[in-house]
């Protein structure tokens, strides 16, 4: 199996069975988003507590490069401070091409740079597609915005 076959195996498993699905009936933050160049959408709502989120849920509709890094994201976030959360996203956006600058290790895997979102690097060649990756993380960096540097 080639590297590409493997990523799209992969962003088709989050796509098609998406972690944390849902809403949470009393979130702390939440934010939406939509990507109108593709007609993503992602409605993301997150529990936090003394400075980490620990509980997230997501709903959503739009292309599968949308969905899966909104499942990504929602795997990875969950007990993290802020501060870690806000680093992720940074390396997702440098993953992306968004930001310069090499994403770096992984360090919860050594070796790894960031495990199944790795997978999404390879839409750094079709930039329309980029924002359909961003999207989550984009959003979620909005619905902590006026939390961050407030331990809730
Ligand atoms: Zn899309």
């Amino acid at each position: 199996m080639s590297l590409d076959e493997l990523y799209r195996q992969v962003i088709l498993d989050h796509y098609r069975n998406p972690r944390r699905s849902g809403s949470l009936a009393a979130p702390d933050a939440h934010a939406d988003g939509n990507n109108p160049l593709c007609g993503d959408e992602i409605a993301l709502d997150l529990a936090l507590r003394d400075g980490r989120v620990i509980d997230v849920a997501i709903t959503g509709r739009g292309c599968s490069i949308s969905q899966a890094s909104a499942s990504m994201m929602a795997d990875r976030i969950v007990g993290k401070t802020l501060a870690e959360i806000d680093a992720l996203t940074h390396q997702v956006k440098r993953l992306l091409d968004i930001e310069e600058g090499d994403p770096g290790l992984d360090p919860e895997r050594p070796g790894a740079v960031l495990g199944d979102i790795e997978s999404l690097a390879g839409v750094r060649r079709f930039p329309v597609r980029v924002k359909c990756a961003d999207l989550a993380w984009t959003t979620l960096a909005e619905a902590l915005a006026p939390h961050s540097g407030t331990p809730t």
